[in-house]
C-alpha cells in the first residue's frame, strides 16, 4: 500500500483525490484548509462577482502595481472543498494549441503539447451539445454551451464581429481560437459545479482508501535531506503531523510556494529576510509568478434596458490578432461582453439595468513579478507583486484591446445599444490618456500561474513530470506549474494537468 497525501483540495486537488483513490493499492489523503461549502450563493451562477471576500476566499492583496496607478489588487483564491472552482467565473476555454507549443519548448517535453493533453481535456469533459473529436462527452465536469439563454446584447455583440471579419466561432475549445464564441460554462441545470462535485461524488467518498480532511491547514513540510518525511498542519486548532511516502502539492499558484518558502525552500536571501533557515536553495521558487488582466472596461450607457443576465453576466469573449485581417493563429488580445455595468474600483458605474461593459486585454501578457513570504507563520501575509504592465508588449497591447472594443461599441450592430460612452469617455483619445485610463480600470481576471513553474532548465522548479527538482517525493500539481499562461481563462488548462498527472502517476 503507498500512502500519498494530497494538500489542497482545490480544482487540481479534487480530480487527483477521485484519479488516484480509484487505484485500491494506494491509501490517499486528501488535505484542505477549508471546509464544505454552504453559503447557497456558490451555486447561483449570477452571484459570482459577490462570492469574493466571503469566509472562503483566501482574498489575498498585491502589493501597490506602479503598473497600475499605484493599486493594490484583491486576489480571490478559493478556501474550500473545490478551491477556487467555488469562486471562478465558470468559463471554459482552453486556449490556443501554441500557447502549449510554449510549455512543450519551457519543460522539453511533448507531454504538454496540445495534441499530447488533448484527451486529457476530453476526460474532464462532458458538453451539453455533446462529444466529437476535440470535444468530451462522458468527463465528470458538465460544460454547458448557451443557445437559446444568450443575452439579446451578446447577440448582436457575436453579429457585429462577424459583420466586420471576425470568425464566428461554435466555443474557445476547438482548434481556431481567433472568433467570438458564447462562453461555454461549468454549469448544470442553472447550478454551479465545483471540482468537487463533479470528481468526489459519494461514491469516490465511499472508498475505503480514501481520507478527506476539512478545517485542516499545512504549515510546513518536515524534511529529512532530500525527503519530506511529513506535514504539519493545525486541525480545528489542533497542531498534527502526518507522514506519507508521496506528497502531492496541490495548493494553488500562491499557496503551493508560501508553504515551500514555509519549509525552507526558496532564494536563501528571502527566506533569511523572512526569518525561515534554508533547507533547500531555490531562487526561482515565487518568481516568474504572471497573471491576466482585464480593463473594465469601454462602458456604455444604453439606450434601452439591459435586462438581466440568464447566465452569469459575462456571456461573450472575442480573442482576436493585433492586426484584424488576421483571422487565424494565435489571438493577441481579448474583448469581453458584460451584460452588466462592471467597473473597477475607484469608477462610478451606471446603474444596472442601464449600461454594460466591453472588457479588454491581452492574452498572453510579457509582465513577469514574484512571490515571497514575509514571516515564518502562515498568519504572516505574503508580498505578493504580479508587476502588471511593466512591459511595453503588455501596455501597447492593452490600447489594442481597448481601440478594438470601441470599435465593436461603435459599429453598427450595437446602434441600438450604445447611448453614449461612459467609459473611458470620448475625450480620451490619445496613447497617454488611454495608458492612465487602463493604468486606472485594469483588474485582475484571477489567473495567476507560474510560480513552480515547470522546465527543463536544472533551475526550474518542477521537471516535465511534475516532480520537485531537488526532494525525491514530491510534486506539484496546480496552477503554478505552468510555465506561460495560456491566452484564455486557465481552469481548462488546470484541469488537464490534474488528469495528465493522474494518468502517468504510479504510486
Ligand atoms: P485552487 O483551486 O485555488 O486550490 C487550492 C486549494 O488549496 C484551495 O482549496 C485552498 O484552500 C487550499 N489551500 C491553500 N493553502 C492551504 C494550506 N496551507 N493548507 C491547506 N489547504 C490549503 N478560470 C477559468 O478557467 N474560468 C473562469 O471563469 C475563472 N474565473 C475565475 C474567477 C475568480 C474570482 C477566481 C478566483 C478564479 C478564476 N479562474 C477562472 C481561475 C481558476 O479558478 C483557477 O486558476 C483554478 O481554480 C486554480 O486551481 P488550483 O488547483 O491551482 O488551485
Amino acid at each position: 500500500m503507498t500512502d500519498i497525501l494530497i494538500l489542497g483540495a482545490g480544482s487540481a486537488g479534487c480530480i487527483l483525490a477521485a484519479r488516484l483513490s480509484a487505484d485500491p493499492a494506494c491509501r490517499v489523503t486528501l488535505v484542505e484548509a477549508g471546509t464544505r461549502p454552504t453559503d447557497p450563493d456558490i451555486a447561483r451562477p449570477a452571484m459570482w462577482p459577490f462570492l469574493q471576500g466571503r469566509p472562503y476566499d483566501w482574498d489575498y492583496t498585491t502589493v501597490p502595481q506602479p503598473g497600475t496607478a499605484g493599486r493594490v489588487h484583491h486576489w480571490a483564491r478559493g478556501k474550500a472543498l473545490g478551491g477556487s472552482s467555488n469562486l471562478h467565473a465558470m468559463f471554459h476555454v482552453r486556449g490556443h494549441a501554441e500557447d502549449y507549443d510554449d510549455w512543450v519548448a519551457a519543460s522539453g517535453s511533448q507531454r504538454w503539447s496540445y495534441d499530447a493533453l488533448l484527451p486529457h481535456f476530453r476526460a474532464t469533459e462532458s458538453w451539453s451539445c455533446g462529444g466529437d473529436d476535440l470535444h468530451g462527452d462522458a468527463g465528470p465536469m458538465p460544460i454547458l454551451l448557451p443557445e437559446a439563454e444568450t443575452h439579446p446584447l451578446v447577440r448582436d455583440f457575436i453579429a457585429g464581429w462577424v459583420a466586420m471579419g471576425q470568425p464566428r466561432l461554435r466555443d474557445h475549445c476547438g482548434r481556431a481560437l481567433i472568433g467570438t464564441a458564447p462562453n461555454a460554462l461549468m454549469i448544470r441545470d442553472g447550478r454551479r459545479v465545483t471540482t468537487a462535485e463533479a470528481w468526489l461524488t459519494p461514491a469516490v467518498l465511499a472508498r475505503p482508501n480514501l481520507t478527506v480532511l476539512t478545517g485542516a491547514e499545512v504549515h510546513r513540510l518536515r524534511l529529512d535531506g532530500t525527503r519530506v518525511t511529513g506535514v504539519e498542519l493545525r486541525v480545528e486548532g489542533t497542531e498534527q503531523v502526518l507522514t506519507a511516502d508521496r506528497v502531492i502539492l496541490s495548493l494553488g499558484a500562491i499557496g503551493t510556494p508560501l508553504l515551500l518558502m514555509r519549509s525552507g525552500i526558496g532564494d536563501p536571501a528571502m527566506l533569511a529576510a523572512a526569518g525561515v533557515p534554508c533547507h533547500l536553495a531555490r531562487p526561482e521558487l515565487g518568481r516568474n509568478l504572471h497573471d491576466h488582466m482585464l480593463g473594465a472596461g469601454v462602458v456604455c450607457r444604453s439606450k434601452r434596458p439591459v435586462a438581466p443576465s440568464k447566465l452569469q453576466v459575462s456571456e461573450s469573449l472575442s480573442y482576436q490578432a493585433e492586426d484584424p485581417a488576421r483571422t487565424t493563429g494565435r489571438p493577441e488580445i481579448v474583448v469581453g461582453c458584460v451584460v452588466a455595468p462592471s467597473v473597477a474600483e475607484g469608477f462610478a458605474a451606471p446603474a444596472p439595468g442601464t449600461g454594460f461593459t466591453l472588457l479588454f486585454g491581452v492574452t498572453n501578457p510579457t509582465s513577469r513579478g514574484r512571490l515571497a513570504i514575509t514571516g515564518p507563520a502562515p498568519s504572516d501575509a505574503p508580498m505578493i507583486d504580479p508587476a502588471y504592465l511593466t512591459t511595453e508588449h503588455d501596455r501597447h497591447l492593452f490600447r489594442v484591446a481597448l481601440k478594438r472594443a470601441r470599435a465593436i461599441a461603435a459599429s453598427p450592430a450595437l446602434a441600438n445599444w450604445v447611448a453614449e460612452e461612459v467609459l473611458p469617455g470620448p475625450a480620451l483619445q490619445t496613447d497617454a490618456e488611454l495608458d492612465a485610463f487602463i493604468a486606472r480600470a485594469a483588474i485582475t481576471h484571477h489567473h495567476p500561474v507560474a510560480t513552480c513553474a515547470m522546465g527543463r532548465d536544472e533551475a526550474a522548479i518542477t521537471d516535465a513530470d511534475l516532480a520537485m527538482r531537488g526532494l525525491d517525493n514530491l510534486w506539484i500539481v496546480d496552477a503554478s506549474v505552468i510555465p506561460s499562461i495560456t491566452a484564455g481563462p486557465i481552469h481548462a488548462a488546470v484541469m488537464a494537468i490534474a488528469e495528465s498527472f493522474a494518468s502517468g502517476f504510479r504510486g
